[in-house]
């Protein structure tokens, strides 16, 4: 047991019900830890909202195991140790003349516990960051030592997306492919019906807005620096002339370089630079993802509620992710328009909004993100994934006794 784990995760909204902690620094202790515990979760980096990766048992770091890096050149793919987070790995491949195809907004999140919460960055064509997954290695209940990968067919695409209710994840191996170079740019003021165009027009795109208006506050594109600018002809839409951060009023020097500026794959496709605190630190988050297709409608019915969503709302980032094929992956089988809150640090003053967008987004069968604040009910998220019956099997096999279950597994994931 350790004592220096953080106790709270990055938010601090969540303090860990944790009977111990633990850091282990092989996979034997690990294996030992975990077979002989009869309550655990493993916990990454702690960018997590909600109660997920919390138990009233033992929390396990995985910082503690060597940050192994493997490239295969051959199958075009690394294998890292799970508690590597993105922008570490980014910078050790980018060195390698290699890249991942996305990354999300920040890059100081561990590779298993993004994988875990179906973590995404933006990009009609671009999945989300578990898609790229090609194999993962985990110790399972009993301790075991199990790798499953694609070549295990469907039974794989259950393990990526796992909320780490299926095992303690060891290594990753991620699909990569040659490094490139990205543009920053970034519009202000675009009008609201050009945001699909806007999607459209470069590689990874998001709209920011703080729901004063009926207009999209930022856009900022993220281009294949080998292609040209992409078009900005909105009607009162102006490129941005200095840089900027996404929530209004911070200092943007946290922020990866815009105005154009070339630079490599992992300093431009995050908002926030590795080095620095990324994003404000005192705020909360929600986000829901819906079908693409809903996109304009699900916003309009936002619109309606945008005087109780501006006063508690920091910013909101509206993004497009690809559909993939992992069960419980907030993308699996729909392309998608994630509709991100970063609210004020205030959970008494955010709840009640929380519930309201809520209540306007489900007639749009809204999916959450699974690492954020979210209050749905539990059988109409269920209805949303089409192989919700089958990661139930695959929580009992994988885990009989229910040690790596929590209070919001229970609650949307019930023992039959
Ligand atoms: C400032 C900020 C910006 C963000 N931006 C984005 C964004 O752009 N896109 C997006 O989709 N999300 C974003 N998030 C959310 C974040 O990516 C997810 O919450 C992600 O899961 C955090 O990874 P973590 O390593 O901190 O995981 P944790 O919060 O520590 O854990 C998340 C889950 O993963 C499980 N887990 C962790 N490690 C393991 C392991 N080794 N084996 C098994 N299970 C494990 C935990 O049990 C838990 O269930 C952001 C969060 C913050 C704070």
């Amino acid at each position: 047991m350790v004592t220096d784990l953080p106790r709270r995760n990055w938010a601090g909204n969540v303090a860990y019900a944790a009977r111990a902690f633990h850091r282990p620094a092989t996979v034997d202790e690990l294996r030992r830890l975990v077979a002989g515990s009869d309550r655990i979760r493993a916990v990454g980096t702690g960018h997590s909202f909600n109660r997920l990766g919390d138990t009233t048992g033992d929390l396990v770091s995985l910082a503690g195991l060597p940050p192994t890096v493997e490239i295969d050149r051959e199958r075009g793919t690394v294998t890292v140790a799970a508690a590597v987070r993105y922008g570490d790995l980014a910078t050790r491949l980018h060195a390698e003349g290699l890249a991942l195809a996305n990354l999300a907004s920040l890059p100081h999140i561990s590779v298993a516990g993004a994988v875990s919460t179906g973590t995404h960055g933006s990009g009609d064509d671009n999945r989300n960051l578990a898609a790229a997954v090609a194999a993962l290695e985990l110790v399972t209940a009993d301790g075991e030592l199990v790798t499953v990968g694609r070549a295990d067919g469907d039974r794989f695409a259950g393990h990526v997306v796992s909320l780490g209710a299926l095992g303690v994840v060891t290594r990753v191996t991620l699909d990569v492919t040659p490094t490139f170079a990205v543009r920053q740019y970034v519009h202000r003021d675009v009008p609201a019906d050009a945001l699909d165009a806007a999607f459209a027009s470069a590689y990874s795109v998001s709209g920011f807005t703080s729901w004063r208006s009926s207009t999209i506050d930022m856009v900022w594109r993220k281009q294949l620096a080998d292609r040209p600018p992409p078009p900005a002809d909105w009607p009162g839409a102006t490129p941005a002339t200095e840089p900027v951060h996404p929530v209004p009023g911070m200092d943007p020097v946290n922020c990866t370089a815009q105005l154009g500026e070339p630079g490599p794959w992992h300093e431009r496709l995050p908002h926030f630079r590795l080095g620095f605190t990324p994003s404000s630190g005192d705020e909360l988050q929600s986000e829901y993802h819906l079908p693409r297709a809903a996109g304009p409608d699900a916003l309009a019915a936002l619109d309606a509620v945008r005087d109780r969503i501006a006063p508690v709302l920091q910013v909101c980032e509206l993004r497009t992710v690809a559909a993939d094929e992992l069960w419980l992956s907030p993308n699996s089988g729909r392309d998608t328009l994630a509709v991100h809150f970063t609210w004020v640090d205030d959970a008494a003053a955010v709840l009640p909004v929380v519930a309201e967008v809520e209540r306007r987004l489900a007639p749009f069968a809204p999916r959450p993100h699974w690492g954020k604040v979210f209050t749905l009910d539990p059988s109409a998220v269920a209805a949303t994934f089409p192989r919700y019956a089958d990661f139930l099997d695959l929580l009992v096999e994988r885990d009989p006794t229910g040690k790596f279950r929590t209070e919001l597994l229970d609650r949307y994931f019930p023992r039959g």
